[in-house]
């Protein structure tokens, strides 16, 4: 079994950490009424063994749907990321929601999620079953 990268590991991608920082730009932290959850998934291609990003649609305030990634020929998804924009100031919970953590489990991928606190991880440290199986999430 090959196995995917960790979300650590993922972290210390350049593209990836690009991806979450523009995720966390256009998620308009900065504006009370218009912030939102921005967020997308990772893909390995295993033809060319290398990350593919990819936007899901904008979210709403505390809420976005990562439940259905597009689903390409030799290209796994090996994680999601988004954001928590709502910030820590005013109380909210910058960490990962009892639904994050209930999907982020059931998907088994990592889940990684900028807020106004730096990163955090949310379900499996990687990839279930490694990179075999669905092409998009492993169950
Ligand atoms: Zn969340």
């Amino acid at each position: 079994m090959i196995d995917a990268p960790s979300a650590s590991e993922l972290a210390q991608m350049p593209e990836v950490m690009q991806a979450l920082e523009q995720a966390w730009i256009d998620s308009e932290p900065g504006n009370r009424s218009k912030r939102h959850e921005e967020g997308g998934w990772i893909y390995w291609d295993q033809s060319t063994n290398a990350i593919m990003i990819l936007r899901a649609a904008r979210g709403m305030k505390s809420r976005i749907d990562l439940e259905t990634p597009p689903v390409f020929k030799h290209k796994m998804v090996i994680a999601k990321f988004h954001t928590h924009p709502n910030p820590s100031s005013e109380g909210w919970d910058t960490g990962p929601s009892q639904s994050d953590m209930i999907y982020d489990e059931e998907d088994g991928v990592p889940d990684l999620i900028r807020a106004d606190d730096g990163l955090h991880f949310s379900g499996p440290d990687r990839r279930r079953g490694g990179l075999n199986g669905n092409p998009g999430y492993p169950n």
